[in-house]
């Protein structure tokens, strides 16, 4: 029996409470388990959730693969933000710094200077410069179109979300995703009017979609074209 349970590791946790199961595509499957379990329980746990470690260790392994065919990395010669119809041409310099920062320059240009061969330190500054542009612009966009559809909040702020584009909070505070500006003006107009009704309506319900179809007709069109969009946001932003 032993010799059919899958590669793991396991490791003790003094927060966790039970048993939990963990793949991911850098350690494979690992057990954690709280201090003092009895690991000889181990084998009959991973036995009887082999349907679920097979399929997150299929996943993993694409995911792996992913990762390793991609092209290594380069500065993009280019930064467009089709939301606010703004293109930089970006210039690249290599320096002894460790980190990575982002200056505009004249005449849209914008200049990426520090330890540009880290991917990671490279997306990281263009995400902060990203946050900016965002705040100056999505904030502004949110106002005029509270103002024109009468949708009111009471404070907007801009984040760097991982998967969310935007969130409203029941105090009535909006939270928009930077990335936004990665999409066209229309569908973010769409993002904004969609958040701005989930003030007045926090679910997903009818009345909710019949409050947005009022305010932006197209919406059911636009919500399938954000989530294609949000797949092919450009690497350094995603
Ligand atoms: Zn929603």
């Amino acid at each position: 029996m032993q010799g059919l349970v899958v590669d793991h590791r396991i490791r003790m946790s003094a927060r966790a409470r039970r048993v939990t199961l963990r793949v991911t595509a850098e350690k494979g499957l690992e057990v954690v388990v709280p201090r003092g379990f009895d690991t000889a329980a181990v084998p009959r746990i991973l036995e009887r959730s082999k349907r679920w470690i097979d399929t997150a260790m299929a996943r993993a392994e694409l995911q792996r693969e992913a990762l390793e065919s991609r092209p290594p990395w380069e500065v993009p010669a280019q930064v467009e933000l089709p939301a606010s119809g703004s293109a930089w041409r970006v210039e690249a310099r290599k320096t002894g710094a460790r980190r990575v920062s982002v200056r505009e320059l004249e005449g849209r240009q914008l200049r990426v200077s520090g330890a540009i061969e880290s991917e990671a330190a490279c997306r990281d500054a263009l995400t902060r410069w990203l946050m900016r542009q965002a705040r100056a612009w999505l904030i502004p966009r949110l106002q005029s179109i509270s103002s024109r559809t009468g949708l009111r909040y009471k404070r907007a702020s801009v984040r760097r979300q991982a998967t969310r584009l935007g969130s409203c909070s029941a105090r009535g505070t909006i939270s928009l995703n930077a990335k936004l500006l990665l999409l066209s003006p229309e569908l973010v107009d769409y993002v904004l009017v969609h958040e701005l009704c989930h003030l007045n309506q926090m679910n997903h319900s009818k009345h909710f979609w019949d409050l947005v179809r009022r305010h932006h007709p197209d919406c059911h069109a636009h919500a399938s074209r954000v989530r294609e969009s949000w797949r092919s946001i450009p690497r350094w932003a995603s």
